[in-house]
Order: C-alpha cells, then sequence, then structure tokens
C-alpha cells in the first residue's frame, strides 16, 4: 500500500453521484425553474469581462427596467442573493448617525433594521402584528418626526402574505427629503410596481421568485436622487462588494468608456437571470400580473372551500404570489408541512420571524402560477388535513 501524502481521506459522499428528489417548491421561493432558464444556467461559459458578457449584462439591464418599469441608469443586478440587495441599498444610501424609519411588519423590516443598525444608523421602527397595513398619514407623521434619510417598505411582505400598497408614500418622502426604498422580492412579477410613477427611489428584487431564476442574483435600481446622495457621501460604504461607486462601473452605468475588474460576477446566474427576463418580456408585465391574480383568486377560494381561514383578511392586500393561512385548530403546522413533503414532495413552509406559528405559506409564483398546481396544493392539504389531525390535545 503506498503511502499517501493526505490524512483526509476523499469523503465517501464525494465518490457517490448527486442525487436529487423531484420537488413541487411551493413555498415562498425559490420557485420551480422553467426549463429554458436552466438551459441558459448550463451553457458553457464566458469570462466574465468579456464584450459578449458585458452585452449580456446591457440585456439584464434593459430587463430590470422594463420589470421595474424605470428608466434609471442606475439599474444592476448584485451577484448574491436578496439580502445583497437589502445590505446594497442602505449600505449606500445611509451613513453612521443618519435616521432611518423602517415599517417592521413581518421579517423583512426586522432584517432591514438589523442592517441599518449594523452601520451604526438611528433606526426608528414603525412596528405592527405581521400583516399590518399603514395608512400615509401614519407614515408622513413618523416621517416628520423621526426625520429619516430613508424610509423602507416591503410591498411584498412574503412572511405575512400582504402586498402593501404604495401610492402616494413616494410623494410624502420626496416633500420630506426621504428617500423611498421599496423591497418587491417576492412581489415583482406578481403585482403591479411601476418605480419611476410612484416615485420610489431605490427598488430592489431577487430572482428566485416569479422571475423564476435559481437563487443567486438580486436586480437592484436607484433614480438620480438616490445616486446624488450615495455618490456625495463623506464616509465609504461599509462594504467593498456592494459599493456602488465599483458596481455601477462594472455594470457600465458610471459613463465611463472602460469596465475595471472589481469581482468575478456570477456568469451562469447572469444567463439564467437574462433568461428569466427574456420571459416575463415576451409574456409581458401586465400578463403576469393578470396570472397572478386570477391563480391566488382561485386558490384563496379553494382554501376557503376546505375551511381553513386566509390570514389576510382583506382579498385586495393579498400577496399573490405567496398566500398565508392562519394554522388551523386541532394541527401542528410542522407536522403538516413534513406530511405535505413526505406524501406529495411539495414545500409548502410555516411562517417566519415574527410571523411563526401563525402561518403556512404557499408560493406559486411565475412558471409554478397555474390553476393546476393550485389544484395540486388543495389536494395536498386537503389531504393533510384528513392524516394530520392531533389525536393528543
Ligand atoms: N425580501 C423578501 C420580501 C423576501 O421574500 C425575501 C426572500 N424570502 C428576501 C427579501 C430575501 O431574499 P434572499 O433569501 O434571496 O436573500
Amino acid at each position: 500500500r503506498s503511502m499517501s501524502s493526505v490524512n483526509i481521506p476523499p469523503p465517501e459522499c464525494m465518490l457517490r453521484p448527486l442525487e436529487l428528489p423531484p420537488r413541487y417548491l411551493f413555498g415562498p421561493g425559490p420557485s420551480n425553474v422553467p426549463p429554458r432558464v436552466l438551459a441558459a444556467a448550463s451553457r458553457p461559459i464566458i469570462g466574465h469581462m468579456h464584450p459578449e458578457m458585458y452585452e449580456i449584462m446591457n440585456d439584464i439591464k434593459k430587463g430590470i427596467q422594463y420589470a421595474f418599469q424605470t428608466d434609471n441608469n442606475m439599474t444592476i443586478a448584485m451577484s448574491a442573493s436578496g439580502h445583497a440587495a437589502m445590505e446594497c441599498a442602505v449600505f449606500n444610501v445611509v451613513e453612521p448617525g443618519e435616521s432611518v424609519l423602517i415599517t417592521v411588519n413581518g421579517i423583512w423590516g426586522e432584517r432591514v433594521a438589523e442592517i441599518a443598525e449594523r452601520i451604526g444608523a438611528n433606526v426608528h421602527k414603525l412596528v405592527k402584528a405581521p400583516g399590518g397595513c399603514y395608512t400615509n398619514k401614519e407614515i408622513e407623521q413618523a416621517i416628520e418626526k423621526h426625520k429619516p434619510v430613508l424610509f423602507f417598505l416591503a410591498h411584498g411582505e412574503s412572511s405575512a402574505g400582504l402586498c402593501h400598497p404604495v401610492d402616494g408614500i413616494g410623494d410624502i418622502c420626496r416633500k420630506h427629503n426621504c428617500l423611498f426604498l421599496v423591497d418587491t422580492v417576492a412581489s415583482l412579477g406578481a403585482a403591479p410596481i411601476f418605480m419611476d410613477k410612484q416615485k420610489i427611489d431605490i427598488l430592489y428584487t431577487g430572482s428566485q421568485k416569479a422571475l423564476n431564476a435559481p437563487p443567486g442574483t438580486a436586480p437592484i435600481s436607484f433614480n438620480e436622487i438616490a445616486c446624488n446622495k450615495m455618490f456625495n457621501r463623506k464616509t465609504k460604504p461599509v462594504s467593498y462588494l456592494f459599493d456602488m461607486r465599483h458596481l455601477s462601473n462594472y455594470w457600465g452605468c458610471d459613463g465611463k468608456p472602460m469596465r475595471e475588474y472589481h469581482h468575478t460576477g456570477p456568469v451562469s446566474g447572469f444567463f439564467a437571470l437574462r433568461e428569466s427576463l427574456a420571459i416575463l418580456a415576451e409574456k409581458g408585465l401586465e400578463e403576469s400580473w393578470r396570472k397572478h391574480k386570477e391563480v391566488s383568486a382561485y386558490f384563496c377560494k379553494g382554501i376557503e372551500d376546505l375551511g381553513l381561514k386566509l390570514f389576510i383578511p382583506d382579498k385586495d392586500l393579498r400577496l399573490p404570489s405567496v398566500t398565508t393561512i392562519s394554522i388551523p385548530e386541532g394541527y401542528e403546522w410542522r407536522e403538516m408541512l413534513t406530511y405535505i413533503m413526505k406524501n406529495h414532495q411539495m414545500e409548502m413552509t410555516g411562517g417566519l420571524g415574527p410571523s411563526i406559528g401563525m402561518v403556512m405559506r404557499i408560493g406559486l409564483m411565475g412558471y409554478n402560477c397555474e390553476k393546476t398546481n393550485a389544484d395540486k396544493a388543495l389536494h395536498a392539504l386537503a389531504d393533510a388535513l384528513k392524516n394530520c389531525k392531533k389525536s393528543k390535545a
């Protein structure tokens, strides 16, 4: 037996092939990825700084501008998941000691508040129970009181299943010289959002929800007002990787003739993102919104027919991509979800952050947004209701 110079042997698991179960991804994300997007991701890669790659990034930029309904030049995709966009927004426009105002009606406000706290911002939270809505008057009063440089709202609050109205808030923010930051990770492509018309200063989303690309890239856009703030700051943003001075150059948004090396972007992830944005452009935003609304209404009706209660009572405030159901009496939500996964190969999830123990969440997004899938999910839920009733209690 020959002596080996390595004392850690090759792991047993690495000598077995990759195995993946077929799975219905009916949770709040990631969603199933259509074959066309998978095919794009599996193309041979090219260099991250090749001219053809820059063309693809330019296409992505146009695709995002369409999806966001914005003319903003400063429109890019982060080389990481939705959290990167959250951090990018806050890190670049907020300096230590500045006041920010954050609505917390689910986990996403909590997260953004924590991100802002970490850079030493003066964080003010407007807290409501999960799924709570804010009136424009409440928002304006809080802005007058705290004089924030940034106001955060989740358009699609996926931990609560809420689609929060946005109209009028941009005007309030502008009047008070405050940037309006909106999270559409869970809602983009599923519910209407108009970045420019609604005077949203910074908007971001994720790749893995209604866009149906794999997780790992996150579109974000800044308007002129946000650019003015972030490019005239006194301190450098805390993150090198997320510094928009560098990212704007990498994405060809800074007007300079040359793009310099900053980091190696996820080439395959950008192929996939481009393809998912192409599908959205072909289908059309309005059709995508219509479809989500139709399937969501159909699914909600089916939920109620099963005797279950929808967590968001007002149907106009329900997030079309992620439906939240109140945990039915006499059931343990974890047991139901495990049962559904085991017997139906279907992912549904529980609550998140403050909504844990309050809701079960079912996502039918983009490619998965079909009545046939709603029927499959309803069938699985009906089966779980029949078989998971608590004998204890
Ligand atoms: N915001 C919302 C509304 C989300 O639903 C999610 C993902 N669940 C995120 C932000 C964070 O995105 P990611 O998991 O891609 O970092």
